[in-house]
């Protein structure tokens, strides 16, 4: 077992009582964190000879990304500027023609992007129903060597595929089996039903009793109000939240995405039931969804619920997947919508770091650098002169820094990323790979793509779906319009 020591970095612990040690190192056993402290303690008890001088540099624990979609690695600038409908439709009706190729590739980078931006532990939502296809996604993000959650999507009512129930509850086992715990335990998997409206209350149930048996987190989008809860009530008679509850679903194993518009009464079921919401808040920027539809974090936050971030699809309209671009973006738009300093830049690192942890259950092994924990770790250099000069480091990573600032990453003691260098996979083959996938969704999906554009076919993405039985709602789109502009409408 290799010792390694970091000296001479400032320290976010980002522990239970957010220490912050001016000068401190951290000397790591193998895969994990065996001491920290100030640099001169630790140089009195330790004599290691494999160090990383940090000096000028802060050590923080590696980004959890709560929500990401491999797939939108490769959307870079094809979905800038849709409204919700528009991205919603086009991105899925995209993602499900991924072959396993096109995924490999498409994980791949996203893979790359987020080492690049220090992020060490990434729950990936699925956009494939196969086995075939989602494994990519596991393979790629362990071969190069970071944490995550993966899985098959579930979705046997409405859902983008001809696959029955059984054979997709199938898929799921078989990911569940095959890929839990493999590449050193750094990938695990999750269960995803596509959504409360497209899956039926015998699947939820099942998957529930799946998770209980297996002790698996469920992954999903979640929309208790806008823009979607009217379509539960409308074809299923339940509430979206009244659908998970009834299906066995509601409860401290489920991590909630988006949860947009929730109200008290929502906020109230979910914090009881110990849910955990993720957060994107660059997406809806994107989407344009107003304040009324936003999530609203402030009477989550004060309310108690465990709130953590993630980048959903933001691959295909910012750079990359940056976990620092959605920490910059929830502290503005908090400061926006509920006054400036109604959240602190230390919450905001929580929400990115240890509360991503809570939410996969994995608070005691990663989330805050503290001894005995994984030794995920990550090192910026806040040197650049636009961030410089300053002193209130928290502040800084939230309010300035990028995922450019960060110049090495280790995920269990394993150096993947040193001074910018990735170690573990090679970058330019993987852009090579990545640009001919891209072209070849592209084509696949009808897409026109210019030097000056990017357009989608004209037909409604509905009709496009490769489940026969949903394309039918194609031509009954303008139905489905006035439904969504009817809530724009409502207060
Ligand atoms: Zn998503």
């Amino acid at each position: 077992m290799q010792n390694l020591l970091i000296k001479n970095a400032t320290i976010i612990t980002v522990n239970g009582k957010n220490e912050v040690i001016e000068n401190g190192s951290i000397v790591i056993a193998g895969k994990r964190i065996k001491d920290i402290g100030p640099a001169e303690e630790i140089a009195r008890k330790y004599r290691i000879e494999n160090e990383i001088d940090a000096h000028g540099m802060v050590a923080m624990p590696g980004l959890i990304n709560g929500h990401i979609h491999t797939i939108a690695s490769l959307y870079k600038g094809t979905m800038v500027g849709f409204g919700f409908e528009k991205t919603a439709g086009e991105d899925t009706a995209l993602a499900f023609r991924a072959t396993p190729e096109i995924m490999l590739a498409a994980s791949r980078l996203a893979a790359a992007e987020m080492l690049l931006s220090g992020t060490t532990l990434a729950n990936v939502a699925t956009d494939a129903i196969t086995f075939e296809v989602s494994s990519q996604t596991a393979e790629a993000l362990g071969q190069a060597g970071m944490k995550a959650f993966v899985q098959t999507a579930i979705a046997d009512i409405f859902g983008p595929t001809d696959y029955d129930a059984d054979a997709q509850l199938a898929e799921a086992e078989k990911l569940v089996l095959e890929y839990r715990g493999k590449f050193d335990g750094r990938i695990c998997v999750s269960l995803g039903p596509a959504g409360d409206i497209s899956t039926s209350l015998k699947t939820m149930r099942h998957l529930a009793d799946l998770a209980e048996r297996e002790d698996l987190v469920v992954h999903m989008h979640v929309f208790p109000r806008w823009p979607t809860g009217i379509f539960s009530l409308l074809f299923r008679g339940r509430s979206p939240l009244g659908l998970l509850k009834a299906g066995k679903l509601l409860n401290r194993r489920l991590i909630a995405v988006h949860f947009l518009a929730a109200n008290n009464g929502d906020i109230k079921t979910i914090t009881k039931a110990g849910v955990s919401v993720v957060h994107c808040p660059s997406v809806w920027m994107n989407a344009g969804i107003g304040p009324k539809h936003w999530l609203p974090i402030k009477s989550l936050y004060e309310a108690g619920a465990n709130i953590t971030l993630g980048t959903d699809s933001c691959g295909g309209w910012i750079e990359g997947s940056d976990m620092f671009t959605e920490m910059r973006n929830c502290i503005l738009m908090s400061n926006f919508l509920y006054g400036a300093g109604s959240l602190k830049p230390v919450d905001v690192l929580r929400m990115a770091t240890i509360k991503g942890a809570m939410a996969l259950r994995l608070e005691n092994e990663t989330g805050s650098l503290d001894i005995g924990k994984s030794a995920d770790i990550i090192l910026l250099k806040l040197g650049r002169l636009l961030c410089q000069p300053t002193s209130d480091i928290p502040a800084m990573i939230v309010y300035s820094a990028s995922g450019r600032d960060v110049q090495t990453v280790l995920i269990d003691g394993q150096v993947v990323m040193r001074n910018r260098e990735l170690l573990t996979i090679d970058g330019g083959k993987i852009l090579e790979a990545a640009s001919l996938a891209r072209e070849e969704l592209y084509r696949l999906g009808g897409w026109e793509l210019r030097a000056d554009s990017a357009t989608p076919p004209a037909t409604s993405w509905l009709e496009r779906y490769p489940n026969k039985g949903l394309a039918k709602w194609g031509t009954r789109w303008a139905e489905f319009k006035r439904l969504f502009e009817k809530q724009e409408r409502e207060p």
